[in-house]
């Protein structure tokens, strides 16, 4: 594990830089699932960081890895909303400016959200790899220096910071379940959880629609998939056909990768609101969805589920509340 990009040391660091400016989030055991699996279930309430989502702590220790010259001439990424949510508030915190490329597929809140951190904010393609061609543009021609979402030795630091306190809170922890797009939060999360407690299975969970870190596991090196619509949609976007970081690690160190439903996902973040009286998106439903669709072999525990994110419409929740067959079809009717 040492030979991978990321090691439990390059985490442990990042945990340093970036005390007092995340928050160290609440983890609380759910009463509800630890009855119905009959093992210690922990919920890791991570939309209740700053901003919304995880997304903050990679963003975070990324800028301030910066120089103060770097700083300077601003941060720019390309983002299906959280991580240009996580970028604009750590680069206003650290006295930067960033400028943020989303796709036509982003919901409107999130795009107005990041403008009020502060953030430039263009909406370009309609795809996360469409939006990126204009954030190498302005690196190339401005001088922006890009903050990628996932695939960075820094930001998957930042994002380990998060499995270290889920072992500090839950010593014998025998499973994390962890959501997984580009493999940021998978990567530093494996990375730091097997650092300190190498039996225990990291499971990566994403949805069906469109899962391109599956697809390029599978494939034995990173494939693109086409993007489409999902509750999941901070799970939407490629890994990048060139991934240094990502694909590696997680191919080293995720022991399985389940993929849910669009209705097992929406019964995520039905037990979330109903049982936990949590409001989650529904790439922070996977964790939860997994669990009560029983998409795994034998469920070993302790169990820990990351809460990933809680940065969605409100309108969509109510109607997922409400038991609608297709939310999202509803949305463009
Ligand atoms: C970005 C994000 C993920 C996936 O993280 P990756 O590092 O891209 O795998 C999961 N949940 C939420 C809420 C996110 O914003």
């Amino acid at each position: 594990m040492s030979n991978l990009p990321v090691t439990v040391a390059d985490i442990e660091q990042a945990a340093r830089r970036i005390k007092g400016r995340v928050l160290n989030t609440p983890f609380v055991l759910s009463a509800s699932l630890c009855e119905r699996f009959g093992v210690p279930v922990g919920l890791k309430l991570e939309h209740h960081q700053a901003t919304g989502s995880f997304k903050l702590r990679g963003a975070t220790n990324a800028v301030l890895s910066l120089t103060s010259e770097e700083r300077a001439r601003g941060v720019v990424a390309a983002s299906t909303g959280n991580h240009g949510r996580a970028l604009a508030h750590a680069a206003k915190a650290e006295g930067s400016v960033a400028t943020i490329c989303v796709s036509k597929l982003v919901p409107n809140n999130k795009v107005s959200d990041i403008r009020r951190l502060g953030a430039n904010v263009l909406i370009v393609g309609k795809s996360q790899d469409e939006a990126q061609l204009e954030v190498d543009r302005l690196v190339a021609e401005e001088g922006l220096v890009m903050v990628p979402p996932f695939d960075n030795r820094t930001v998957v630091a930042g994002q380990g910071t998060l499995g270290l306190e889920i072992v500090e809170a839950m010593p014998d922890v025998a499973t994390v379940f962890v959501p997984l797009s580009g493999g940021g939060l998978a990567a530093g999360v494996a990375a730091a959880v097997k650092g300190r407690s190498p039996k225990t299975r990291v499971i990566g969970l994403t949805m069906e629609r469109g899962a391109a870190m599956k697809a390029s596991l599978n494939a034995g090196r990173p494939v693109q998939v086409e993007e489409v619509a999902s509750l999941a949609d901070s799970l939407g976007g490629g890994i990048g056909l060139d991934n240094a970081v990502t694909f590696e690690m997680c191919r080293a160190l995720l022991d399985d990768v389940i993929l849910l439903s669009e209705a097992e996902i929406a019964a995520g973040i039905r037990h979330a609101y109903s049982q936990e009286r949590e409001v989650i998106e529904g790439a922070g439903a996977v964790g939860i969805a997994a669990l009560l669709s029983r998409r795994f072999g034998r469920l070993e525990g302790p169990v820990a589920v990351i809460l990933s994110g809680r940065n969605v419409d409100m309108d969509l929740h109510r109607r997922v509340i409400n038991g609608g067959v297709d939310p999202l079809a509803e949305t463009a009717a």
